[in-house]
């Protein structure tokens, strides 16, 4: 008979997963920031559900919230209509949005992913200004499905698929390692990006007609852990008020105080037109919304529609999430804890294998490199470098993400409650880990 639990077992599934290839393992059990496999061994857990864990696994208040909606016998699914459960969902959702969000914005629930979220997010655009163009970010990812792939700044991920989203301009993201614009200082690269942005959306001898939408993550997880800099979003946020183009953040791996902060698009000055939400506002459910601006609300009744939206268990846990990250200041302890980490890995950086360590928060990326081959005077990103690294970490008990230029960004994205302790034993296991590959 089948055991599709034994190690040799066949798979049933398709090749399209990526995970498992570099994290072998079978999940039994999970806790706060910790998770067992099948053998017993006990991991932390920087990958937390590609962030979608910010209380971790199995959180008391989240459990409860869920055991709670059972117990109300409220229906799990109802599309649109009302529901108790729904309505605490929306209340605490706004009690916490940016503040223009909060006084005057509008929810849409999207469907269960975030893609399902900036696929809306992009509709209502075009639909609001009446235009058909797009503007992203190269690195920037959005999602997997047609559309949110042509958003998505990685050639390698749609270079088969022909025609996606027609009229998706990408422009540089700005990033001082490894810049664009070659060997500049970040001041100089994000404002030579925010120049672009400028070109695109004002000057006629760019080719881009009006764009409905500009797309950007303040935070670019996927990409590499790129955060945004002030200068770039305020500039951003100006060109698209005077292009008339609507401003979308990408908040869906971002939001809910992952980066420090609740929402990281606020202290930037992003202030964008929509959030786009997902992964942590349903506290480990399947849930994605956007909030927009009253004044955009251009849908027709039905104009929007999906049958998954809000699930009743979802909105149970987002809420409880929600309330629990906001009380338990969990957004100023992922600061705190960020600091932490990045200085830990920081210190490991004198292994000229390390070429840069940044980000906000709890989304953290050490982006590897083979010191050996330069281009612009910089290290080469060594994504085998980073695979290896990501395989010895596992062995000693830590579970991370890759992403990147040619996945070479080792990516720690723990739950918000993560400890102290945990996050010196994540530095303690990089550095270990990078100590076990050969040079
Ligand atoms: N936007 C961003 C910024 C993301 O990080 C992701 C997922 N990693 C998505 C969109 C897509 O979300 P989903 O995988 O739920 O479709």
């Amino acid at each position: 008979t089948h055991d599709p639990l034994a190690p040799d077992a066949p798979t049933r599934e398709s090749s399209a997963r990526s995970y498992p290839a570099r994290l072998p393992i079978t999940l039994t059990w999970g806790r706060g920031a910790r998770v067992r496999d099948t053998g017993g061994d006990e991991y932390i857990d920087c990958l937390a559900g590609a962030g979608a864990l910010a209380l971790g696994h199995h959180h008391p208040a989240v459990d409860e919230a869920i055991r709670a909606a059972l117990d109300s016998g409220s229906p799990l699914s109802t599309l649109d209509l009302a529901t108790p459960v729904r309505e605490r969902f929306i209340e605490q959702l706004f009690s916490v949005l940016p503040a223009p969000l909060r006084a005057e914005g509008r929810v849409l629930f999207c469907g269960p992913s975030g893609a399902d979220a900036v696929e809306a997010a992009v509709k209502l655009a075009r639909t609001a200004t009446g235009r058909s163009g797009v503007v992203a970010f190269g690195g920037g990812y959005h999602g997997m499905t047609q559309a949110t792939l042509a958003l998505t700044g990685r050639r390698s991920a749609k270079e088969p698929l022909g025609a996606l989203l027609p009229e998706v301009h990408h422009l540089p993201f700005p990033r001082p390692y490894r810049s664009p614009f070659g060997p500049v200082d970040a001041a100089t690269d994000a404002d030579l990006a925010a120049r672009l942005v400028a070109w695109a959306l004002h000057d006629d001898y760019s080719g881009i007609a009006a764009p409905a939408a500009a797309v950007a993550e303040p935070v670019q997880g996927e990409g590499g852990v790129h955060p945004m800099p002030a200068s770039f979003a305020t500039a951003l946020r100006a060109h698209c008020r005077q292009a008339g183009t609507v401003l979308v953040a990408d908040e869906v791996q971002t939001g809910l105080g992952r980066t420090g902060t609740l929402w990281a698009s606020e202290p930037i000055g992003l202030d964008p037109d929509i959030l786009v939400l997902s992964k942590a506002v349903g506290g480990g459910m399947p849930l994605a919304v956007i909030v927009h601006r009253g004044a955009l609300d251009a849908w027709q009744p039905g104009a929007h529609a999906g049958t998954f939206r809000g699930s009743t268990l979802a909105l149970a846990a987002g809420a409880a999430t929600i309330r629990e990250v906001v009380q338990g200041g969990l957004h100023q302890r992922a600061a705190e804890l960020g600091e932490r980490l990045t200085a830990g890995l920081r210190a490991a950086a004198d292994d000229p294998r390390v070429g840069d360590v940044r980000g906000r928060g709890l989304m953290v990326g050490v982006e590897l490199v083979d010191p050996e081959v330069t281009e612009d005077g910089v290290p080469v990103p060594d994504g085998d470098l980073a695979a290896a690294v990501q395989s010895e970490m596992l062995r000693r008990g830590v579970i991370t993400e890759a992403g990147g230029t040619r996945d070479a960004v080792v990516r720690f994205l723990p739950p918000l409650v993560i400890s102290d302790e945990e996050i010196d034993r994540v530095v303690d296991t990089f550095v270990a880990a990078l100590a076990a590959v050969p040079k």
